[in-house]
């Protein structure tokens, strides 16, 4: 019989500690979480499904003309943010009112507030302090902004849920996920949308094909992109827009610049000094393939780890945690073939090896590729452009890598995941019989590798 007042205590109620308590909860399990901003964390509040919803939204200025071509005579569109807003808050009101039930359900005694570590067994939540045999931490991550003249003017991710209104220009800073889907959620609710990457060509670690055609793509849909783009500074103009100054010695007039330049661990404040937890240099909690850091009692997982920043892998880790810890079943978080999108338009939708680390890992492999208008877009009138590339290890003929940009890729690669996990060849992709007329059928139709020019 433990003398703790909890067997676990979950530190951060969102995507992983979210899991990791209930599940632990519901098989015997005396837990304990606290929480100190929003129930759902950051996927819930200020992540995922917010950002979702606005992708949709901003999608629907586009799908009014491209209605035009199929006869439809739309009236021109009219966009209320405010309305917007107040739908997506009353959603997110809902879900973190259902994150509450899934806790109480599962016999978690939930605390409001900010959780500090007291030392290896001890928690205090405001002024109350309770005892722990173990302790889970799952405090996610926060906005990176560098500091530079006028840095204070910023925003980030956070706060563009909550804009009163749409801005009628935008700067995004960043070149990675956040930055790209956040300049086509502007552009797409008619925002003069601008995005700013420090390097030539943004969505470094993606296939080199991905990016250069989505940077197409979005130019396409006027989003205004600066590649080798330093912002030096910006100053606040008496009007309230801002005057961002480049390193080039260009100038832009905005009226909100969004900072979207990485997250890092969320450590500080909760009591890492009282114990033996060892951090990496950007504060973010190394553990051991059970999660268990190093004090043995305390464990870490999802974003404040920093291995890869999705909700399903915060998910996923706590599951392996809680089968591992709890449910005498050692469980190895498996980090190979994960599937992602970036919820761009078109959406990005990839899983495994880039070309470019295809060619890295294997001595010879075949790419196949094909580019096309959707069927769609013969009447919309829109000139957006699909892409799917599959690349195959040609010894052994498995594919590693699978590729697409277009209309619900996120939702097409979801299952091309699948496969790759199952360790489909490229054989097994053509001897699936496609389903007539989809975008997603090319892949199983694809009979031609690329030809490379020798040296290339
Ligand atoms: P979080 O969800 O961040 O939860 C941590 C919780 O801990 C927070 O609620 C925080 O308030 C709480 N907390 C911190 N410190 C304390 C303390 N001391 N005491 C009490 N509580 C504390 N991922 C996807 O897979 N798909 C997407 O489309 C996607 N879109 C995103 C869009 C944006 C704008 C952002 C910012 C992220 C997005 N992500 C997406 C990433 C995803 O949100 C994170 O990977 C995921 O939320 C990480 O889960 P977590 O449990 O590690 O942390
Ligand atoms: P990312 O790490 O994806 O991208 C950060 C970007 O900022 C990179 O382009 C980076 O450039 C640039 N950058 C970093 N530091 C600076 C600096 N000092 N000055 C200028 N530019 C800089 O972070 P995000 O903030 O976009 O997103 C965080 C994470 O959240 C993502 O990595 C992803 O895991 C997750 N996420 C997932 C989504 C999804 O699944 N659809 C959506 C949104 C977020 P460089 O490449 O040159 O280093």
């Amino acid at each position: 019989m433990s003398t703790y007042d909890f067997d676990l205590f979950v530190i951060g109620v969102g995507s992983g500690g979210v899991r990791a308590a209930r599940m632990s909860a519901a098989n015997g399990i005396k837990v304990a979480t606290a929480e100190d901003r929003y129930l759902g964390g950051t996927c819930v509040n200020v992540g995922c499904v917010p950002k979702k919803l606005m992708v949709y939204a901003s999608h629907f200025r586009e799908e009014y003309h491209h209605a035009q071509g199929f006869g439809w005579d739309a009236a021109a569109p009219d966009f209320h943010w405010a309305k917007l807003i107040e739908n997506k808050n009353t959603e997110i009101k809902r879900l973190n009112g259902v994150y509450k039930g899934l806790l109480d359900n599962a016999g978690v005694t939930h605390f409001d507030g900010r959780a500090r570590i007291v030392d290896a067994h001890h928690v205090s939540i405001n002024d109350q302090v309770v005892s722990t045999e173990s302790i889970l931490i799952a405090t996610g991550g926060w906005p990176v902004v560098p500091e530079f003249p006028g840095s204070e003017h910023v925003i980030t991710s956070n706060e563009a849920f909550f804009l009163d209104d749409l801005p009628k220009r935008t700067l995004v800073v960043g070149g990675g996920y956040i930055a790209v889907e956040f300049a086509g959620i502007f552009a797409g609710m008619g925002a003069d949308s601008h995005l700013s990457y420090r390097g030539p060509l943004f969505l470094r670690n993606f296939d080199q094909d991905v990016r250069q055609i989505v940077a197409e793509e979005l130019a396409k849909k006027d989003v205004n992109l600066h590649f080798n783009s330093v912002v030096e500074r910006i100053e606040k103009n008496a009007d309230g827009s801002f005057s961002v100054h480049f390193k080039s010695g260009e100038t832009m007039q905005t009226d909100l610049v969004m900072y979207a330049t990485g997250r890092k661990p969320a450590v500080d404040d909760i009591g890492l000094e009282n114990v033996q937890v060892a951090c990496r240099d950007n504060g973010a909690i190394i553990v051991d393939d059970e999660f268990r850091t190093s004090e043995s009692n305390i464990f870490a997982l999802g974003d404040v780890i920093d291995r890869v920043q999705l909700t399903p892998v915060a998910i996923k880790e706590a599951m392996a945690f809680v089968q591992t810890q709890y449910l005498d079943q050692p469980t190895k978080m498996d980090y190979e073939a994960i599937a992602t999108a970036v919820f761009c338009q078109p959406n990005i939708g990839t899983v495994g090896l880039t070309e470019e680390q295809a060619r890295d890992q294997y001595n010879e492999i075949d790419v196949y590729i094909s580019t096309f208008r959707a069927m769609k877009h013969t009447l919309s009138g829109s000139g957006e452009k699909s892409m799917m590339k599959i690349i195959v290890d040609r010894k052994t003929d498995v594919v590693v890598g699978v590729h697409m940009i277009g209309a619900e890729a996120g939702e097409i690669i979801q299952g091309i995941g699948i496969a790759i996990k199952a360790g489909a060849t490229k054989a097994v992709f053509d001897a699936t019989v496609g389903i007539h007329p989809t975008t997603a059928e090319e892949f199983v139709t694809m009979r031609d590798p690329r030809v490379v020019a020798a040296g290339e």
